[in-house]
């Protein structure tokens, strides 16, 4: 039995039940075979062994009171996989579906990803099962700071940096580090996706939407192409969705859907983004609500969705961005939006095409920007504001616009140089875990073992 294979049906056994860790680390160890073959010392010194080891795991119980003055008990995750390369980094989720197993693929995805982007960044991720919908302010900010109290002991501005992710936004990231604050009476950069006006950088709330168009400008450039006038599809209307969305307006392109857990919105003219962001950034409100203003759009709710399914991929179009979560799109969305015409996939999302989806892209020789590599701008950009909290200056937004600009540029360069390197020019699911791994491997090698 070859290594990878080993490697694999020990991790199923060791853990049982994590089935979307299992899927993360399957598609990293695949394409990493060759990799590990031809330089022994990965094998040697077990450095895949220790990734998929996390080097800490917290678990914690959060109890809260609610508005009726109930206790009400969730459950807490921070798992710290990788401090190789800088300080742990990785968002917090708040979301029903949070569990460990979702926790770890997204701290082992977070490692590769960072270090994709070249910065001083260690891999981690955390969260809650607590749902914040229907939640009043009051209610999510005892929950975020009952969070805290707990999170606090294990965090710090040069040992893990937490930001958003799902649920958790700028005004959750306010609470958090009220409480952190409070706590430690520091004023320090430990929390990342801060508001501007106390120690956020400008550009951190669309740095992940904004990179991940970059991205896609990027990969489109490289056979001659652009964005101007393309037909995106986009899932989600959360904040990766919104600033992506946003950014492809600006640069041409014609964005006509988008979707929340209500359903799916279609506007085949153009969709109007800033009526989107009042909706869904500022007042909070379902996605339904955009049919108010134009009627000429479409909205199909979920419980008219065949098979379960969003129709979000079945229009046609030219360019496709899942943003919403992982495993939204699957192998029978990804042969629809092939058929359709699609010529580019880039991921805002982690993890949002299943492994069946990705081998359709693939064989189908689209471009393909996998989340590690394409949603990266969200997490460069949270470096940035870290170096703006440890030097107490503030970057104008032009000038965090145009370095993330550069990063993701970066990223894309060394993700295609890499697999044009092992013989799959255009592979980029290939180029960007093998050029992550390699930066954090041959780190912990040089670091000795611990
Ligand atoms: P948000 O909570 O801001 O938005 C998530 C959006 O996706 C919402 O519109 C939500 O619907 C929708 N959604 C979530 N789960 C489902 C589901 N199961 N079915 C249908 N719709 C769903 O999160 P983000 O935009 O921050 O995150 C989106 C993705 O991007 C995640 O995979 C995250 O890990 C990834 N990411 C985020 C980064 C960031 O900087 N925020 C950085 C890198 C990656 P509703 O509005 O109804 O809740």
């Amino acid at each position: 039995m070859d290594y990878v294979t080993r490697t694999l049906d020990g991790l199923r056994r060791s853990s049982p039940g994590q089935g979307e860790f299992y899927q993360a680390v399957e598609e990293v160890l695949e394409v990493l075979a060759p990799v590990l073959d031809a330089d022994r010392r990965y094998q040697d010194e077990a450095v895949v062994e220790r990734l998929l080891e996390p080097e800490r795991q917290i678990f914690f119980r959060i109890a809260w009171l609610d508005d009726q003055g109930r206790v009400r008990v969730n459950k807490g995750y921070r798992v710290q996989f990788s401090s190789t390369l800088g300080p742990y980094k990785g968002g917090l989720r708040f979301h029903p579906s949070v569990n460990a197993g979702i926790i770890k693929f997204l701290g082992f995805e977070q490692i590769f990803k960072n270090a994709l982007t070249g910065l001083p960044l260690g891999g981690a991720k955390g969260g809650s099962d607590f749902d914040p919908k229907g939640c009043s302010q009051g209610e999510i900010m005892r929950f975020c700071q009952a969070f805290m109290t707990e999170l606090h002991r294990h965090i710090g501005a040069t040992i893990d940096v937490p930001a958003g992710d799902i649920g958790v936004g700028q005004r959750e990231i306010g609470y958090l580090y009220g409480q952190y604050r409070r706590l430690n009476g520091r004023f320090e950069g430990v929390l990342t996706g801060k508001a501007a006006g106390w120690g956020g950088s400008l550009g951190r709330r669309e740095a992940t939407g904004y990179g991940c168009v970059y991205f896609a400008e990027n990969m489109l450039a490289e056979r001659g192409d652009t964005l101007a006038g393309k037909r995106c599809l986009v899932s989600g209307a959360g904040n990766v969705a919104l600033y992506t969305l946003e950014k492809l307006t600006q640069l041409g392109a014609r964005p006509i859907s988008c979707s929340d857990s209500s359903g799916t919105l279609i506007h085949r003219a153009g969709l109007d983004v800033a009526l989107l962001k009042d909706i869904k950034e500022r007042r909070r409100l379902p996605l339904r609500d955009y049919l108010d203003c134009h009627t000429d759009a479409t909205f199909i709710p979920v419980a008219d969705y065949t098979a379960g399914r969003s129709p979000v991929w079945h229009e046609p179009a030219e360019l496709a961005f899942p943003c919403a979560t992982q495993n939204e799109l699957t192998g029978v969305d990804a042969e629809a939006l092939v058929a359709n015409g699609v010529v580019g996939v880039c991921e805002g999302a982690n993890m949002p095409s299943t492994r069946e989806a990705v081998s359709c892209f693939l064989r189908a020789g689209i471009d393909y920007g996998p989340g590690k590599a394409a949603n990266a701008g969200g997490v460069a950009v949270s470096q940035l504001e870290m170096q703006q909290n440890a030097a107490m200056a503030r970057w104008p937004a032009e000038k965090v616009d145009q370095t993330l600009r550069a990063i993701m540029r970066d990223i894309h360069r060394r993700a295609s140089a890499t697999a044009e390197e092992f013989g799959a020019p255009g592979n980029l699911v290939l180029g960007a875990n093998v050029a992550g791994f390699r930066r954090v491997a041959d780190a912990m090698i040089e670091q000795g073992v611990f």
